[in-house]
């Protein structure tokens, strides 16, 4: 019989379709922001980081630079803190979030100068300099800030930190203030990292060493004219007369240098005195010319190099301990001047050079210490632009990245004491700001002295969580190393470094009287009270009768000390200090930056903080990388290969190529990468990461798109009752939900990604929902069988929305805003972290159902050959017959376990393999199309018995035994009935 009488498409409307007003098209465009004012409306992130019932939780932030457009390095940032932050707000936890830009500093200073005409320039004073500066800052931020509020992070964005802020600067001033009276401050005379190009001093976070810098290095001979007693007897008992070997043209030190520009500031020559040396006869190899020297000192092992290098045959004559060759005096080769040889350190090795050392006090550190020990001045004839000083005698007013060298190295050519000059290719600081190369110069500078506190930053390392624990190794070995923490900067937009100098003396005035004054003008007007007033109007008394015999200070702090004191600005950390929001503590529960802040923030806030506290500003530092294009390499507009996330967010200007991929997109790029390496991004990952995104996005609108009908309050089927598929799908709901509760404890984001993408496509896609479809779409609306994978599709969906809401926060809350049944909760965000009742783990149940998978897979593997060879079509119209033989124990227990249940009209196997009909043992069905055995399991595939039912496609034999629908089998009439 053919069903002819009633069309097909009048039974299609008697099946229980989806019906949801949540799209397919995430329309994130227009649907995010949507989201994001809903949010704002019921001042969600407001209520619950302040009224949320459990303890508050502190992650700090650390301060963007308020410089320039937005690039995945801050999403990567701002994204991490907010999944974190997010969670923690589900958890009921106060998860307040105050966002900060760091805002003083060369760089926007940089900005405005060039962005004004020569004439502007020339009528700038410092305060009209830091008012612009002010604005263009304030205008940076509103910038980065709509950007990050466009990609759904929730902070205090009506009230962030800014280090320009008169209270942050009061902070800043007092935690300088106490490092002062802890005697941790002090001005000194010492080389630092000095920019000839910003004509400032540079702090090790502020210096790039860019590859293929290349330097003019020199040997030279330093000509001995006096040699220590004992050298000199020992040369005479090796058949040397010391009288002759200092002659003129006699024995010289030989030095190498790729400085040549601070031969001019020598005042010593330097040796290790544990190396052995070795006094050389020298004489030409080859073709090269003698040089005025008779006689080397090299080091020992270093000799046959140079032999090579210089061309010359240096033949060992005595061989001597460094610290013999202490008290040798030398004659300057350029200026009228004598030196000695002295003992410097281990910091002398046979690496490269001579194993002498030309030292220099102002411009090295090593040389201005072994300078100190030897009470040498510091001689610096370097001025702040570059250039050689009156000091350097006949090369004053050359330039040291110019024309010093050559000029210098041309003078020495004519002494004849010029052994060989080469380039020298070699690791150097450059300005990160003006890609110029930086010297080392000795200045009058502030420093912290690190030394003061170094025991206590590393016990206090020891105290913190580094996550991960390399970041311990990191920072511990560069506190241990560093030298003292050069603060001053001698720039205009900063905070000042609030002291004066006696007009007369030069001494310095910095107590607690002048400390509180300042720090309570800051506060009241802003550090520009600084450059406004003068000193009668900067000075508490008495000192402000005597004004006229003080000259305030010029310099500003170092932007790392800026942002170094967040913890006393922020979080409250100080004496006195008040922190910005109740639900803030210091020390604070997490700080997170990229890995390169070892060097960084985390370190200048760990500096501050031991110094005034003695202990950290955090319990917690976790750390990311940094994020590369997809091949591995740096993003940068030359390559071409640079992500803008505005343009991945909001889609390019045509937006056939550059789609809107909406910020759940680039929130989910976050959670999927392990950011303990650097990570990757680029077209091929975000296309990737889509895929996943409408995946997940595609399951939820099934969930909902079957609860159309459903109510839990009125049609839900308690637990106990539950088939045993239904009570498998929640106990796997339960094991995500634990193993994705632990994934955020440990911020190891990339698992909940793999679990999600797991849960939705094996478990739900492949499993669940695929068995499920005859039940939703087939059965009577009311039915059990309905009613009760209802039930399921309720509990997870609304669990499924709670654990991706961290992440996919917009997605999440468009999943709760269609709900199609009410909810007592407003938000997803207002249900807290999704639990499972305890009777939902059951994990009794995997085994079975892993057997029971295991076959399905055995059976769809013989329904799609006999599908390939067009013996079938869709799998309702096969028949399976089963045999269980020898080794089939375990699928025989699963089996039996099926068969055990209460609902055999949900939990029966023909149903799970989506076939018509199924038979086990008895004998094989004529007509088999397909066979298989494995593990003692035989399947046979036959055409089913009977006809196809018009509605449910299943072929069944009892069709056509009803007058009004002939077309239809029993289980359907009793349906339509
Ligand atoms: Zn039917």
């Amino acid at each position: 019989m053919t069903a002819s009488s009633a069309p097909a498409t009048s039974y299609k409307d008697t099946l229980n379709l989806l019906q949801t007003p949540f799209s397919m098209r995430a329309n994130a465009k227009v649907r995010e922001p949507e989201i994001q004012a809903f949010w704002a409306e019921l001042q969600l992130y407001e209520r619950l980081s302040q009224q949320n019932p459990g303890e508050s939780f502190t992650l700090h932030d650390g301060p963007p630079y308020a410089n320039g457009a937005l690039h995945v390095g801050h999403a990567l940032n701002k994204i991490l803190k907010d999944i974190i932050n997010k969670t923690a707000l589900l958890q009921g936890k106060k998860a307040r979030f105050i966002p900060g830009w760091d805002c003083h500093g060369l760089p926007i200073e940089l900005k405005v100068l060039q962005g004004l005409k020569s004439s502007e320039r020339a009528e700038l004073t410092p305060v009209s300099l830091r008012q612009k500066a002010h604005a263009y800052a304030l205008e940076q931020v509103e910038g980065q800030k709509a950007g990050f509020r466009r990609w759904g992070i929730w902070a205090d964005w009506d009230q962030p930190y800014l280090t320009l802020q008169k209270s942050y600067e009061a902070a800043q001033i007092g935690v300088f203030g106490a490092m002062v009276l802890a005697g941790h401050i002090y001005r000194g005379l010492k080389p630092v990292h000095w920019s000839p190009s910003s004509r400032t001093a540079l702090a090790e976070a502020e210096l790039e060493y860019p590859d293929g810098h290349t330097s003019p290095s020199v040997f030279v001979a330093f000509p001995a004219v006096q040699l220590p007693k004992g050298l000199a007897t020992q040369l005479s008992a090796a058949g040397l007369k010391p009288e002759a070997a200092i002659a003129e043209g006699g024995l010289a030190v030989a030095i190498w240098t790729t400085t040549p520009w601070t031969l001019p500031a020598n005042l010593a020559v330097s040796v290790n005195e544990r190396l052995d040396y070795a006094i050389c006869a020298v004489s030409p190899r080859g073709e090269s010319t003698a040089p005025s020297a008779s006689h080397l000192v090299v080091a020992a092992e270093l000799r046959e190099s140079l032999e090579a290098s210089l061309g010359l045959e240096l033949q060992p004559l005595l061989r001597v301990k460094g610290a013999d060759l202490e008290g040798i005096v030398y004659r300057h080769p350029l200026l009228e001047r004598a030196s000695a040889v002295v003992i410097g350190g281990d910091y002398i090795t046979t690496e490269a050079g001579t194993g002498l050392v030309h030292t220099a006090p102002g411009h090295g550190v090593d040389d201005f210490n072994t300078g100190k020990k030897y009470g040498l001045p510091v001689l610096c004839p370097v001025d702040e632009a570059g250039n050689l000083t009156a000091e350097a005698g006949p090369f004053a007013g050359t330039n040291v990245l110019k024309d010093a060298n050559p000029t210098i190295i041309e003078a020495l050519e004519g002494t004849g004491l010029l052994l060989k000059q080469e380039r020298y290719e070699h690791r150097y600081p450059y300005d990160w700001r003006t890609k110029k190369p930086t010297i080392f110069r000795a200045t009058e500078q502030w420093f912290a002295s690190v030394e003061g506190f170094r025991a206590a930053a590393l016990e206090a390392i020891a105290q913190v969580e580094w996550l991960p624990a390399s970041g311990r190794n990191r920072i511990e070995a560069m506190v241990s190393e560093r030298g003292d923490w050069c603060i001053s900067r001698q720039r205009t937009w900063g905070v000042p470094i609030p002291v004066f100098y006696h007009r007369e003396t030069g001494e310095v005035l910095l107590n607690q009287t002048t400390l509180d004054h300042i720090q309570a003008l800051i506060a009241e007007h802003g550090s520009d009270v600084w450059w406004e007033r003068d000193e009668a109007g900067l000075l508490p008394e008495p000192y402000a009768a005597e004004a006229a015999q003080w000259r305030k200070g010029t310099d500003t702090m170092d932007v790392w000390f800026d942002s170094g004191s967040s913890w006393a600005g922020v979080l409250g950390g100080i004496a006195g200090g008040e922190s910005r929001a109740p639900e803030l503590h210091y020390p604070a529960d997490l700080y997170l930056e990229g890995s390169d802040q070892h060097r960084g923030w985390f370190q200048s806030s760990l500096l501050t903080s031991v110094a005034v506290n003695g202990h950290a500003p955090y319990k917690r530092v976790l750390t990311h990388g940094f994020t590369l294009d997809e091949k591995g390499r740096k993003m940068s507009k030359s390559l071409g290969n640079v992500v803008d996330p505005a343009v991945l967010v909001e889609g390019g200007k045509n937006e056939k190529q550059e789609p809107a991929y909406g910020a759940d997109v680039l929130r989910l790029w976050v959670s999927s990468v392990d950011y303990s390496a650097d990570v990757p991004l680029g077209p091929g990952i975000v296309k990737q990461l889509a895929d996943v995104y409408r995946k997940v996005r595609n399951t939820a609108r099934y969930l909902l798109g079957n609860l159309h009908d459903f109510d839990p309050a009125r049609d839900a089927v308690p637990y106990a009752e539950l088939p045993l598929l239904d009570q498998w799908m929640l106990q796997r709901t339960a094991a995500l939900i634990d193993s994705v509760s632990g994934d955020f404890e440990r911020f190891e984001f990339y698992r909940f990604f793999q679990a999600l993408q797991n849960f939705c496509v094996v478990d739900l896609s492949n499993v669940y929902l695929d068995i499920a479809k005859d039940r939703l779409y087939v059965s009577g609306a009311q039915e059990f069988r309905r009613r009760s994978c209802q039930t399921v599709l309720a509990l997870v969906v609304e669990r499924l929305a709670g654990l991706i809401a961290p992440v996919l926060c917009h997605m999440a809350e468009d999943i709760w805003q269609n709900l199609p049944y009410a909810v007592s909760e407003r938000s997803v965000f207002e249900r807290g972290w999704p639990t499972a009742p305890a009777e939902w783990r059951q994990p009794e149940l995997e085994t079975p159902m892993a057997q029971i998978l295991e076959l399905r897979a055995l059976v769809n593997r013989q329904l799609e050959s006999c599908r390939a060879s067009g013996q079938l079509g869709a799998s309702l119209e096969a028949q399976v017959q089963l045999e269980l033989g020898d080794g089939a124990e375990s699928t025989r227990a699963a089996l039996r376990w099926l068969e055990s249940t209460a609902h055999p009209s949900v939990d029966n196997l023909a149903d799970w393999l989506l076939v018509s009909a199924l038979q086990q043992g008895g004998s094989a069905p004529a007509d088999v199309l397909a066979e298989a055995n494995e593990a003692g399991i035989t399947v046979r595939i036959a055409k089913a018995a009977g006809e196809k039912c018009e509605r449910c496609w299943h072929y069944e034999t009892d069709i056509g035994q009803h007058s009004t629908h002939p077309s239809l089998c029993g289980r359907c009439v009793a349906v339509l009935s």
